[in-house]
């Protein structure tokens, strides 16, 4: 394992992204566990290796696989489901890995298999083993009605949730991300990814996105290409957009003060698509942004992170 971060911290910008793709060839042998055979083919040997900015829940994990022989795809498999991984180069893969907020510590497998014309050569287990990590609490007082809505409320709040849970299950196959993402707003982030909230003295689930502090009004952009699947004003989130990245990636804006784009519309990275807002349950205006990975609620600043820091995203 080892931490992008860390390293782009103290080098310069082209020469810790060497840095790194040397990294990822030599690979994480204490991690690394490939098998040697699989079907009647056998023998083919998957390096696996993985960068992240730390094995932790909210995490993604950029997962790195060199087969030494000609393969035609590679099938991943982590948490009950399935991973894509991509061809860069000759025998050379990469897919992603959401680590889920609540995911607990411990060794979790990743089953690897790779495939030529329709049959299975080869196969590893690379086991991530994620650690511990304390999320902050937070305090909160808000007006009573979002703390506990009143009962009239409570079949369109079952309502929305069903809504977003069938979108997050209907993803685009294909993926319309290209490259890093960016941020979506000037703002800066706060380290607010993960925080318990306990409303009025009340313990809620943990916050699954990053807030970011801007005015009202200020642009917010697409931070990759993708499909709005939703445009619709939310009882908690309030006026809200949802963006297919495609490949089970999603990306959720809240609070939004208006909307630029409508459903079914395609983004471009950059595309303005709404304005900050303190619509919904918030305590002031700003502009929060959850990212799905394959159902996992991850940190977008490690999404940010590690593909900004790998040349296998461009
Ligand atoms: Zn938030």
């Amino acid at each position: 394992m080892f931490v992008i971060v860390d390293v782009c911290s103290r080098l310069p910008a082209r020469q810790a992204l060497e840095f790194i793709f040397t990294l990822a060839l030599i690979g994480a042998p204490l991690q690394a566990k490939p098998e040697g055979t699989a079907g009647s083919a056998g023998g083919e040997e998957l390096q696996v290796s993985h960068s992240a900015r730390s094995l932790q829940p909210g995490e993604v994990v950029l997962v790195e696989v060199q087969a030494s022989q000609r393969v035609d795809r590679i099938v991943g498999t982590i948490f009950d489901r399935e991973v894509p991984f991509e061809s860069v180069a000759s025998g050379h893969w990469w897919g992603l890995v959401g680590l889920d907020l609540e995911v607990s510590p411990g060794e979790n497998i990743l089953q690897l298999k790779a495939f030529q014309q329709g049959r299975p050569i080869g196969k590893a287990e690379y086991v991530l083993l994620v650690e511990k990590k304390d999320f902050p609490t937070r305090h909160l007082t808000l007006a009573k009605r979002f703390v506990n809505p009143p009962e009239e409320s409570l079949e369109r709040i079952r309502k929305e949730s069903r809504r977003i849970t069938a979108l997050f299950g209907d993803f685009a196959p294909e993926r319309r991300w290209e490259g890093p993402f960016d941020r979506p707003t000037e703002g800066a982030p706060t380290s607010s990814f993960g925080k318990r909230s306990i409303l009025n003295g009340q313990p809620r689930s943990p916050h699954s996105g990053t807030d970011f502090q801007a005015a009202k009004g200020t642009p917010v952009k697409a931070p990759n290409f993708g499909k709005v699947v939703l445009a619709a004003d939310l009882y908690y989130s309030g006026n809200t957009i949802i963006l297919d990245h495609g490949q089970g990636l999603y990306s959720y804006f809240a609070h939004l003060q208006d909307f630029k784009v409508s459903q079914d519309d395609l983004v471009s990275k950059g595309t303005v698509i709404g304005r900050v807002g303190a619509t919904g349950r918030v305590t002031g205006p700003h502009l929060h942004w959850s990212v799905r990975l394959r159902k996992a609620r991850v940190d977008p600043l490690s999404l940010i992170a590690v593909l900004s820091s790998s040349r296998l995203s461009r």
